[in-house]
């Protein structure tokens, strides 16, 4: 089952309240990990990096209340190294935007969000892009395939099943859906997508920018 792993302040109760919401009826497992605790030394840094790399995809939940928490920084950007080869998310509530100030070195997607049934369904579906539970039968039953095959052919039968397979995998990622606006951050020229128009903050170096649609039609004209 698809995994993604959640950081957030056991202190925002409504925000994972929120998120645990929009991950009802996906086939898609949260696994919740809190800030509180100190940068994991030994055995839970090694428990925590297992999670990790089981996960599909990184969300963290910043807000005010992790801006305010001792080591929080030094937390995050250890996780998110941890996770640099998967999805990395990083989710804001949009009331809080200038509020908070925590900076991370790397991530895809930064978010701002809001409480609303809107936001909810479109994490709902974002979540769900992350559901690989119907890409496992596709290998399954081609690998089976190839075991119905005669012993001479055994051989050229597995490879055929396993490029089924392999296509089968290329099929999902292509048909799975893409979420955000991909932007540059002109101060910092860091690269991640964002999911609104409006103002932004970037999480690489902190600054505040504005995305209106007429600058995406822009940037699309100087390319052509
Ligand atoms: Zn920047």
């Amino acid at each position: 089952m698809a995994q993604i792993f959640i950081s957030h302040s056991k202190q925002d109760k409504d925000i994972i309240h929120f998120f645990l919401e929009a991950f009802a009826g996906t086939k898609v497992k949260p696994h919740l990990e809190e800030l509180e605790n100190e940068p994991p030394t030994g055995i839970t840094a090694n428990k925590i990096e297992n999670d990790i790399q089981t996960s599909n995809a990184v969300f963290v939940l910043l807000s005010e209340n992790v801006e305010h928490l001792k080591h929080t920084r030094d937390w995050i950007v250890w996780e998110c190294g941890i996770g640099k080869n998967k999805d990395i998310w990083i989710f804001e509530p949009s009331e809080q935007l200038g509020k908070i100030r925590v900076v991370v070195p790397h991530f895809n997607h930064y978010v701002l969000f809001e409480r609303t049934e809107d936001w909810r369904k479109y994490l709902r579906s974002l979540i769900a892009s992350y559901d690989d539970s119907h890409v496992l039968p596709t290998l399954s039953a081609s690998t089976a395939g190839g075991a119905l095959l005669n012993e001479k052919d055994r051989g050229s039968g597995a490879a055929i099943g396993f490029a089924v397979g392999l296509v089968g995998l290329l099929l999902h990622n292509m048909s799975k859906p893409s979420f955000g606006i991909d932007v540059r951050c002109w101060k910092c020229s860091s690269n991640y997508k964002i999911h609104n128009y409006g103002k932004f903050r970037c999480g690489v170096c902190n600054d505040i920018s504005f995305l209106q649609p007429s600058q995406i039609l822009d940037y699309n004209n100087s390319v052509i």
